[in-house]
């Protein structure tokens, strides 16, 4: 429980609500719903920094519009939330002016997220933003991100966020007030958790098959949140945006709502980003001795345990490391040579090195401060 207390320490927090809290199908963005949040935000700002991020835009644009229903082309999609996306922000706007906050409006794409340069300027934007005493309010770029490349829910996208401005808490406000053991509505011996220490393969089963029973992204999309935020060090909290102060009761340390407790080591802002923020660009097959070194003794990648190559990339891309002999993958990192290259110096000494490739280079192909172990 002492973790919970600790909330009283959050310094800066993200807050992701969902389409069902903020919007209603018939109206669009709910303004009761929006000034009620703007309050209970503005009630917890005082010391702290807030960041929003909201859903909301596509069912806002869709009652807009007066489409009758969401669309099921994706230009149609994509033009609902443009008209949706302003309406929106412009009810947050108004909302949060009562309480004297500005917004800003920051709209990201899987790519912000991937590509290192474009990375670091949405985490140096928003940080600045929450420098100067401005609230972002975040959401997909729904407008421009096709479907294949979406981060596709604002769950997911909210533990990027958290991860991406190194948030100490994320809390996800939805429409149940946490993580049950079965269906409450079905089965009367549901019990709520209070804490999950780890997403083990027995807490997915909670969620599996209900995966779109709320929103866009339901429970299953939750959990890879909680996955991601706890991974990078950032606790996590799933409650109910219908419970009245829930944003200051839970920083006042009550029991409300399910707590993920963050996984204790707070991986570097750059590990992060190696970890979770990219898909990789390939494949580097290595034998046991190298998955021993890198997974249990916290060594760097070298040449001569690497076994196969897979893919096209370039130094400085990010690589999965997978088990030769079982095809797992079990580490990301930054690879210090393009794939031809390491061709050629596959289980190669590091001293046969430059021989092979006929300049000097790295020794390492994977320095372990480039390397997160998955
Ligand atoms: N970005 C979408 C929207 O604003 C919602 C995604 C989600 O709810 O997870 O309409």
């Amino acid at each position: 429980m002492a973790a919970r207390r600790q909330l009283g320490r959050v310094r800066r927090l993200v807050v992701k609500v969902g389409s069902g809290l903020v919007t209603s199908a018939a109206t669009g963005a709910d303004v009761d719903r929006i000034e009620t949040l703007a309050a209970e935000i503005a009630a917890v700002r005082e010391g702290r920094q807030v960041v929003l991020v909201t859903s909301g835009a596509i069912v806002t644009g869709v009652a807009r519009l007066g489409l009758g229903g969401r669309p099921r082309s994706i230009p149609e999609k994509q033009a609902a939330a443009a008209v949706g996306q302003s309406a929106l922000m412009w009810q947050y706007d108004v909302a949060f002016k009562r309480h004297g906050l500005p917004i800003g409006q920051v709209l990201l794409t899987a790519q912000d997220l991937s590509d290192r340069p474009r990375y670091l300027n949405a985490r140096n934007t928003l940080t600045t933003m929450l420098r100067l005493g401005v609230l972002p309010v975040v959401n997909e770029n729904d407008t421009v991100a096709v479907e294949e490349i979406k981060v596709g829910d604002n769950d997911n996208l909210s533990a990027h966020v958290a991860a991406l401005i190194d948030a100490d808490l994320l809390v996800l406000l939805t429409d149940v007030d946490g993580l049950y053991t079965a269906n409450p509505a079905e089965d009367p011996t549901a019990r709520k958790l209070d804490r999950v220490d780890a997403i083990t393969d027995e807490i997915r089963q909670l969620v599996w098959g209900r995966r779109g029973a709320l929103s866009v992204g339901g429970m299953a999309t939750k959990l890879e949140a909680a996955q991601k935020a706890t991974a990078s060090g950032v606790p996590m909290v799933i409650a109910s945006g219908s419970e009245k102060r829930v944003l200051a009761r839970l920083l006042a340390g009550e029991p409300i709502g399910t707590y993920f407790a963050p996984k204790a080591d707070k991986l570097a802002a750059r590990k992060r980003w190696i970890a979770f923020a990219v898909p990789p660009a390939g494949r580097l097959l290595v034998d046991g001795g190298a998955r021993r070194a890198l997974a249990d003794e916290g060594k760097s990648l070298l040449p001569s345990g690497l076994v196969g190559v897979e893919g096209q990339f370039v130094a400085g891309d990010v690589v999965a490391v997978v088990d030769a002999g079982d095809g797992h993958e079990f580490a990301r990192g930054l690879v210090n040579f393009d794939a031809a290259d390491l061709g050629r110096i596959r289980g190669a000494k590091t001293r046969e090195i430059e021989g092979r490739l006929g300049y000097r280079s790295f020794d390492e192909v994977i320095h372990r401060d480039n390397l997160v172990i998955v």
